[in-house]
């Protein structure tokens, strides 16, 4: 008898019960979950930087995709890679094996590599809004507040009291720490995002009250320049200078 191929019954293995009867162990029905979490020296950056990311980027040799990750937490790179206190380090977990990654090392490292090759990054900039922003202050905190608001898409004039951008970074730290150039490469690179900085304005009080009229809000990012007296004797004798007067003086080649 002729038999069609569809005539044949198509019988299929059925069990009505758990894989678990079957005593094949626990691989028959477990299966791994996966839990990504955020990895201890992200979570030690106060900036918050994709670490993990950054670095298994900079491994495989695509230095600007490493360079743009740092970029999306951190306007800052070539200043942190130098001056950051790396706290990152202290959490890695590679130390328990040999050394901590020297995470702040490759930060400078891609920071000087997009300077050296004039990179330009590649990232998402929403589109522009109707508001603008006034900050008063062109120091980390200000020009910082002023790089993200302007990825947001606002427009963003920052005012600066002194001759360069820069506040604390640029008055308060010695060369030997931080070279000028390093500096101006980051405030380059957050100037080129489309954020105006204008030098040599003191903010007054004629300028707060016109500011409804231009801007919809404004940011205060003044810094701490004044010192916090210890109060202890002899602090106001002439030889004795506070810490932020004496790094001035270095920074301007007085001492
Ligand atoms: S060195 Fe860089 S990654 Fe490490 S804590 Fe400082 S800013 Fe974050």
């Amino acid at each position: 008898m002729n038999e069609t191929v569809s005539s044949i019954p198509l019988l299929l293995p059925h069990s009505s019960m758990s894989t678990e009867s079957n005593k094949t162990g626990s691989w028959r029905f477990l299966r791994p979950l996966y839990d990504e979490k955020t990895s201890p020296c992200s979570e030690a950056c106060p900036a918050g930087e994709d670490i993990a990311r950054i670095e298994m980027l900079t491994a495989q040799g695509l230095f600007k995709e490493a360079w743009e990750t740092i970029l999306r937490e951190n306007p800052f790179p070539s200043v942190c890679g130098r001056i950051c206190p790396h706290p990152c380090e202290e959490t890695c977990n590679r130390r328990e094996f040999d050394e901590a990654v020297a995470v702040h090392t490759v930060e400078r490292f891609l920071a000087e590599t997009a300077s050296r090759y004039d990179l330009k990054p590649n990232l998402e900039i929403l589109p522009s809004k109707q508001q603008r922003i006034a900050l008063v202050g062109a120091g980390p905190a200000g020009l910082s507040a002023a790089y993200f608001l302007n990825c947001l898409g606002y427009s963003c004039d920052v005012f600066e009291a002194a001759t360069e951008p820069g506040g604390i970074l640029r008055w308060g730290i010695p060369p030997y720490r931080l070279p000028l150039p390093a500096l101006k490469n980051d405030i380059a690179q957050i100037e080129s995002h489309g954020v105006h900085i204008r030098t040599g304005v003191h903010i007054g009080r004629e300028f707060l009250q016109n500011a409804g009229n231009d801007y919809d809000a404004v940011f205060f990012g003044c810094g701490r320049s004044r010192v916090t007296e210890l109060g202890i004797p002899g602090e106001k004798a002439n030889a004795v200078a506070d810490g932020i007067t004496f790094l001035k003086q270095i920074r301007q080649g007085e001492i």
